[in-house]
């Protein structure tokens, strides 16, 4: 974990760059949203950064869109040069998993590592103050973290009412709990069916990464298919299994999930249920 500074010493030190990575999710677009409202010093030098993999939902990029015309500042677009499938093959074909996550070293933590390469810099992250975790960020000595919400006191609510001032509530937190990419394997089961049923070509997308083949060199008998572990998204089985759990589920229950159009608004069905992880690391990076 990168050294703590407090927001007051960051806005008074001279030389360092300051930088925000917005990963499209709602706390660190609430963390720009409120640098630039409340310290707008620190907003004129701060770079905002979103580290594209490649494999992100377009309500994503609408959301940044958005973001960007509020900030009044360009939130400079990072990648790692190349798409998932060639990382995949560089990777043996092993999907990434909790244990062995090389999606988010190659394609977050790389880019922006080169980003800011050896510079002095002070990086704002939008952990808040009713939060306790640290998460999955770069080790870099040059960098410096500040946690301006957790200075500040902002908890969740104050988050979302940031939000529902500003720019809204980013759309697909109607079905889905995170930003990140779309066969994200910290999503949970309702979360695929939600990719299924909101983006069912993507959901398709996904599918096929499980159904290679994927085959190595045996001595004795040539090409050999291999199986098991690192085939499928989650060890709890495919994707099509997963979303066949969340719609039994969803049959037991009573409840269609996509069928939340009382007058009740989603946004604030959102707002009051209580859906964070705290033991989520895919967020700091990924989708905080
Ligand atoms: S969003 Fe998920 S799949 Fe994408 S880089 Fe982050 S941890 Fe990996």
């Amino acid at each position: 974990m990168a050294e703590k500074m407090s927001i007051k010493e960051a806005a008074a030190v001279n030389g360092s760059r300051h930088v925000l990575g917005i990963s499209g999710g709602k706390d660190s677009a609430a963390l720009a949203i409120h640098i630039k409202l409340r310290y707008p010093k620190i907003h004129e030098k701060v770079e905002y950064f979103f580290t594209d993999t490649g494999a992100e939902l377009q309500e994503i990029y609408d959301f940044l869109d958005r973001l960007e015309s509020f900030l009044g500042k360009e939130i400079i677009r990072l990648d790692s040069g190349r798409s998932f499938e060639h990382w995949l093959k560089v990777h043996n074909g092993y999907l990434p998993s909790a244990k062995q996550r090389w999606c988010t070293r190659v394609m977050k933590i790389r880019p922006f590592e080169e980003f800011v390469g050896d510079d002095p810099v002070i990086s704002y992250i939008g952990i808040r103050a009713d939060e306790n975790r640290e998460g999955y960020i770069s080790q870099k000595e040059s960098i410096k973290a500040v946690f301006p919400f957790i200075d500040d006191g902002l908890v969740r609510d104050d988050i979302f009412q940031i939000l529902e001032d500003t720019v809204g509530i980013p759309e697909y937190y109607k079905w889905r709990s995170r930003s990140g990419c779309y066969f994200c394997f910290f999503q949970r089961q309702d979360e695929w069916l939600g990719l299924k049923r909101n983006h069912p070509e993507l959901f398709e997308k996904a599918k096929e990464f499980e159904q290679r083949e994927r085959k190595k060199f045996d001595w004795q008998d040539g090409e050999v298919a291999v199986g098991g572990y690192g085939y499928t998204w989650s060890s709890q089985g495919t994707i099509d299994e997963l979303v066949a759990r969340a719609e039994k589920r969803e049959k037991e229950q009573g409840i269609i999930a996509s069928s939340k159009t009382s007058s009740v608004r989603w946004q604030d069905i959102l707002r009051e249920s209580d859906d964070d992880d705290a033991d989520d690391q895919a967020c700091l990076i990924c989708s905080l």
